[in-house]
């Protein structure tokens, strides 16, 4: 489906669990994360018609995202059952990779066709000290599994963060030797947690890949900060919480839940039109709401 901008929507972005195993600390609030009830986060059976419903509307990709998606319980059968819908051409999952040992296996066999790796920098205590924690073998261990088990090419996601891992850079762009690898520099984000960082910490794509000596080839760059991307944008997300979000870095959502399947594709297609939004519609139904700053893990990336 076209938007009202002429760009084709293509691509969803589905978040699957607000929880998380690591606490990145450009991500995760300091003071902790209220948990969500249960009931208020989708079932399968909704991820599933949710997915349905936009496959039928021209979604051929969809991205399982979180929080980390591998904490959620039924991680596979989301995978199995998401893959498996007609129009639906790839499935790809991004994650922290701590669990991917355990699931590589079983998430390949599932239907997933590929994975991204988030991974800030290659000296252990670096890395536990951006993720509140997080075990650097652990990912490591997963990266090599996913390869294994051939969710490739594998993309690993770095965050960039001036004074924090400038020095990491050469080492990570260093893993795109591997031909399965390619290493993707983003620029960080002011978005809720990291919306009051000094602008000290933010360094661009361009600084960083200055940084890179020799070949290149496999080394990619996110630049929203330096070079919007918008009027290529081919993407919608869901939150998983059941909310539309059709622009990460608009507040306006639309709620999917509890709505009839001709409902749902009318939901849907209203958030594609709103795209990017400008003015909030004032119809009850489906209903709209603008969320104060939901961060990071809440939508997924
Ligand atoms: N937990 C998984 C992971 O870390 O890969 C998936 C969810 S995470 C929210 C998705 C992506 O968003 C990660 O690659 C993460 O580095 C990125 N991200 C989170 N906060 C960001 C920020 N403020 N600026 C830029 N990227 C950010
Ligand atoms: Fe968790 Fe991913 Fe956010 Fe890090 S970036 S805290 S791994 S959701």
């Amino acid at each position: 489906m076209k938007d009202s901008y002429g760009r084709t929507i293509d691509y969803l972005r589905f978040s699957v669990t607000d929880l998380c195993n690591l606490h990145c600390l450009y991500c995760m609030p300091k003071n902790g994360v209220k948990k969500k009830r249960h009931e208020d986060i989708l079932r399968i059976e909704e991820i599933e018609t949710i997915a349905r419903a936009a496959a039928s509307l021209g979604i051929s990709k969809i991205r399982i995202t979180g929080g980390e998606p591998l904490v959620r319980k039924g991680i596979e059968e989301i995978v199995r059952r998401v893959s498996a819908l007609p129009g639906i051409q790839e499935v790809c999952l991004t994650t922290n990779g701590h669990f991917l040992q355990e699931k590589a296996e079983a998430l390949a066999e599932a239907g997933l066709s590929r994975v991204n790796i988030s991974l800030d920098a290659l000296d252990a205590s670096v890395y536990a000290k951006i993720t509140g924690g997080g075990d650097l073998f652990k990912a490591l261990s997963g990266i090599e599994a996913a390869i294994q088990a051939g969710l490739t090419p594998i993309k690993i996601n770095c965050v960039l963060m001036k004074g924090v891992n400038e020095g990491e850079i050469e080492r990570l762009a260093g893993l795109s030797e591997h031909a399965e690898v390619e290493v993707r520099f983003l620029e960080l984000m002011p978005i809720a947690t990291t919306s009051t960082w000094s602008q000290d910490h933010f360094l661009t794509a361009n600084e960083a890949i200055s940084k890179v000596p020799g070949n290149r080839a496999s080394i990619d760059t996110i630049e929203p900060i330096s070079h919007s991307f918008c009027s290529q944008c081919n993407r919608i997300r869901v939150t998983a919480d059941g909310w539309l979000r059709p622009c990460l870095h608009s507040e306006t959502e639309i709620l999917l839940r509890g709505l009839s399947y001709d409902k749902l594709l009318e939901a849907l297609k209203m958030g594609i039109r709103l795209k990017p939004q400008k003015h909030l519609l004032n119809r009850a139904l489906p209903l709209i709401h603008t969320q104060d700053s939901r961060p990071m893990y809440a939508i997924g990336g």
